[in-house]
């Protein structure tokens, strides 16, 4: 009896997995790594668990049903170091692990990149709020800093590499990541993928360093054939090489600065990448165009980045009309929040475009003391504005933006001074000009 019990399940979990395998020839692209790192996924009593056992009824091969408002945020880290002098690229292990701690707090999945495409694709389901975590350029902290922090909590990961900055490479210096170290990497289950071959801004006509053949590096400007030939080798070579060095199918592509254009895009598309990733970060969700996944690019210098990407997803609780609360940095606000003007009729402006599709309709502002204001919302550059012309009377003001992007409610709030001296002078001039808020 409890043999018969025992068989069954194992029995329905072939049949299951075999169906899975033929329907459709987009499994072939399906990662090396599918099986240690889902099975990570499934350990945490995720939605996967479910559908294995739901799978009585095995005739009819369906699709899963995924969870259309899930929501993913993805991160890109570069160098680990104790001691921080490029805050830009560097983050200290102990800052990045605590940036771990706080997902798993958070109550956020960190799934695998693939996990991520598949359920884009209509293939898999995900938790509805989740992570991907991603390092670029390949250095050796990764290996071996990063990656014991990230066994330590189990979650998978992908790798973007620039092949020339592999160690040995004519970009690959002392603190390079290795070729077998890769080959480690790729055999427990890491994602690798693609970032081009030397690094470099990928538009026609744009500043590069051209490596001549005795090794010495020039300045120049490529266009015409020479840059197309120069753009398959930093688009197509980079992905064959990772490709023929480790045995791999290399899927994504990372773009350098996340400097690329249509053509860009194009050539990629052809050389068969199935996703481009910018460093625009922004929840990404199930329609979210793949040939522009943007991504939150953590500094040390600005732990903020994170706390929003997290704050982004954070309130989601599933419930259909949720809102979503927004960021006020994410949105380069104007006045910035926490800012104080010099000025009683102040220029108030927001900028939407990372949040998503926007209903143009929907666009709202309030602004304490005034209720409703009527904007102006330009859908081209996503910028939402107001110019105040009724004086502001309190010496501070809070500024509430809301829309609806993808059926789901998103708001903003922030706060900003007024110097109540200079907002009594009579004929304010033009908003003075304030330092820009960082984009
Ligand atoms: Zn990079």
């Amino acid at each position: 009896m409890t043999i018969r019990l025992a068989i069954l399940p194992l029995f329905l979990a072939l049949n299951f997995s075999m169906c899975k395998r033929n329907p459709s020839p987009a499994t072939s692209s399906a990662p090396v790594t599918s099986s240690p790192t889902s099975a990570e996924t499934t350990a945490g009593g995720s939605p996967g668990a479910g559908v294995a056992a739901a799978a009585p009824s095995p005739k009819k091969i369906t699709k899963p049903v995924v969870d259309q408002t899930a929501q993913t945020i993805i991160f890109c880290y570069h160098r680990l170091v104790d001691k921080i002098r490029y805050p830009g690229t560097e983050i200290t292990p102990a800052a990045f692990e605590a940036e771990m701690k706080q997902l798993k707090d958070a109550g956020i999945t960190v799934i695998t990149m693939q996990d991520l495409l598949a359920w884009k694709r209509g293939e898999k389901n995900i938790p509805p709020r989740c992570a991907v975590v991603s390092f670029d350029d390949g250095w050796k902290s990764q290996y071996e800093v990063a990656w014991p922090i990230m066994k330590k909590f189990g979650y998978p990961f992908t790798m973007f590499i620039y092949t020339e900055g592999v160690r040995g490479g004519s970009l690959g210096g002392g603190e390079a990541i290795t070729w077998e170290q890769l080959a480690d990497m790729r055999d427990n289950g890491v994602d690798i993928q693609a970032h081009t071959a030397t690094h470099q801004d990928l538009r026609e006509g744009h500043n590069i360093m051209l490596a001549a053949p005795g090794g010495k590096r020039t300045r120049t400007k490529l266009t015409g054939p020479q840059y197309e030939e120069w753009l398959q080798k930093e688009v197509v070579g980079c992905k064959q090489l990772l490709e023929q060095r480790l045995g791999i199918k290399v899927n994504c592509f990372a773009v350098p600065f996340g400097s690329y254009n249509e053509h860009v895009k194009e050539i990629a598309r052809n050389a068969g990448y199935e996703a481009m990733f910018t460093v625009y970060g922004q929840p990404i969700t199930f329609t979210s165009p793949t040939d522009s996944i943007g991504r939150y690019a953590i500094e040390a210098n600005k732990p903020k980045v994170f706390v929003d990407a997290v704050k982004m997803i954070g309130t989601s609780s599933g419930g259909a009309s949720a809102v979503a609360e927004v960021g006020a940095a994410n949105l380069s606000t104007q006045p910035a929040d926490g800012e104080t003007v010099r000025t009683a009729l102040p220029l108030i402006k927001a900028n939407l475009s990372g949040v998503g599709a926007i209903e143009p309709g929907s666009v709202q502002m309030r602004v304490s003391g005034l209720g409703v204001v009527p904007v102006s919302y330009d859908p081209k550059t996503g910028t939402v504005s107001y110019q105040v012309t009724q004086k502001l009377r309190d010496n501070s003001c809070t500024v509430i933006v809301s829309a609806k992007s993808e059926g789901k409610k998103v708001e903003a709030h922030w706060t900003f001074g007024i110097d109540a001296a200079a907002a009594g002078a009579p004929a304010p001039a033009p908003a003075k000009p304030v330092p820009t808020p960082k984009k």
